[in-house]
């Protein structure tokens, strides 16, 4: 178990968590936010994203720090604390981001870790190397050499109580995002950023960014907290948070103020085209569109960043509260009907449902079907794995209907799309005392068939009869041969 993180709550993979920043002397609540803060230009002061906005760690740059004299010879003398005014926790980055824009940079992970140490950063970051998506297959698994030799001289650097990141990249590789997750565990760093995301997130490719995530944790393992580096968008934070990512930094919300940009949980707008401002934060209460508008343009990108904070800082909260009730995948799927990207995202993180089920608890609030996806859940396939294990006696009515007053059956059971059929005694366990919609889509119905062919296969020597409710062909035809079936629907029973 590593030391600093501990795991509070959880919901599939996803957690509420506590990270201990013994440098700084604080404990921050996961899934956080990070805000980035620019040293060299703060749209909203590290003391006011404190205070007003309850920001417990931010993310800073020693590479343009240790690069900028005025900001140099101020951090070295009064430390990254008091020059920042900040309380929480400060996150240095290193100058990666710089290396791999420019190619070439004048530090190494030694040098800057001292550096980062000496300024008094909290968490520091080595000098790893950022290799974007679709690159060679030669390309990534050089840089992923490098990235890896920067993760053993960061280990050999006396940073004493400074936590220090081990970046995990390997492109769009997921064999490789697996091996360097598996790598950077098996080092005594403390927290783990998946790094070189930010060109999928900001092509909407959340489906990759997914396939990629899910990679770097199957090589992590549980205890480890990870940030997805450069994911700032409110959109997607239960998305990533459901594929178990605990750190998050926002850059957009000062970016996106800049030219104009209006951050929502459903995507962005621009200013210029709202007639209303949907949100009740006090920027959006206090001003209407035309009055942001009407702004010069200084106290516009303010507003426009306290607003964008407001969103992104109550997403947090949101996702936060979902995972302690155990109802984060209801919350991905809301997110998901609001733009494709986040539909292909959902569906991307069920493909990995099978790694979320390991970790699922075992009871939550009440099961909500709200799409075709929700038939794809964990919840479904853990029901699906628990049939295997069921025995029946020799005659097995299925029924969605309740019991018949005269039948010659030895067990009726109950079935209900998606799970498929169990026994009484499971019937007001979760998940099966759903909530579900009287319209579902075939989806749920040929998932509750597949739960009938697992009973099935498991008890090759009973009979099953299936009473069901006018199931669409497609369902029926995944029954296994052998079940007898009837249409139910026509006595008008339900
Ligand atoms: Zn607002």
């Amino acid at each position: 178990m590593r030391d600093a993180f501990e795991i509070r709550a959880s919901d599939g993979l996803a957690r509420v968590g506590r990270l201990t920043v013994p440098r700084a002397g604080v404990t921050v609540e996961t899934p956080a936010l990070m805000p980035v803060v620019n040293p060299n230009l703060q749209t909203i002061s590290p003391r006011r994203l404190h205070d007003e906005f309850g920001a417990e760690i931010l993310i800073t740059n020693s590479y343009i720090i240790r690069n900028t004299d005025d900001l140099r010879e101020r951090a070295e003398e009064q430390g990254l604390h008091e020059m920042l005014d900040f309380p929480g926790a400060i996150v240095t980055d290193s100058g990666s981001f710089q290396l791999a824009e420019y190619g070439e940079i004048d530090t190494t992970t030694t040098e800057i870790l001292r550096f980062q140490h000496e300024i008094g950063s909290d968490v520091g970051t080595p000098v790893d190397v950022p290799t974007p998506p679709d690159v060679s297959r030669e390309r990534a698994e050089e840089e992923l050499a490098a990235t890896e030799e920067a993760l053993a001289d960061a280990e050999a650097v006396d940073t004493g109580e400074m936590l220090v990141n081990a970046p995990v990249q390997g492109s769009t590789y997921t064999d490789l995002r697996e091996q360097a997750g598996a790598h950077a565990a098996g080092t005594d760093l403390d927290v783990f950023p998946v790094g070189a995301v930010v060109p999928l997130l900001n092509s909407y490719r959340y489906d990759d960014m997914i396939d990629v995530a899910a990679a770097a944790k199957r090589g992590l393992g549980a205890d480890c907290p990870v940030h997805l580096f450069g994911a700032g968008h409110p959109m997607m934070f239960a998305l990533a948070a459901a594929m178990g990512c605990d750190l998050f930094d926002s850059a957009a919300y000062a970016l996106y103020a800049r030219d104009g940009r209006y951050l929502t949980v459903r995507g962005t707008e621009q200013l210029e085209d709202l007639s209303y401002l949907p949100c009740p934060c006090p920027v959006c209460t206090e001003h209407d569109p035309d009055s942001l508008r009407a702004l010069d343009e200084r106290e516009r990108e303010n507003a426009l960043a306290e607003h964008n904070l407001h969103v992104t800082f109550a997403e947090i909260r949101r996702v936060r509260q979902a995972i302690r009730e155990g109802s984060l995948l209801e919350l991905v799927e809301e997110r998901a009907r609001a733009h494709p990207a986040s539909a292909d995202g959902y569906k991307a993180l069920l493909d990995h449902a099978d790694q979320l089920e390991r970790s699922d608890r075992v009871s939550k609030g009440t099961f909500f079907y709200t799409s075709p996806e929700s038939a794809r859940r964990p919840e479904v396939l853990r029901h699906h794995e628990r049939l295997q294990r069921l025995e029946t006696p020799e005659r097995v009515l299925l029924t969605e209907f309740g019991e018949p007053t005269d039948h010659d059956h030895d067990a009726v059971w109950r079935v209900e799309p998606p799970f498929g059929p169990f026994p009484p005694s499971l019937s007001e366990t979760y998940p099966l005392h759903a909530e579900t919609p009287d319209r579902m889509e075939d989806a749920a119905y040929v998932a509750a068939a597949d739960g009938v062919a697992a009973l099935a296969a498991a008890n090759p020597g009973t009979t099953f009869t299936l009473g069901h409710d006018d199931w669409p062909a497609q369902a029926l035809e995944e029954l296994p041969e052998g079940v007898v079936t009837e249409d139910l629907s026509e006595l008008g029973a339900s």
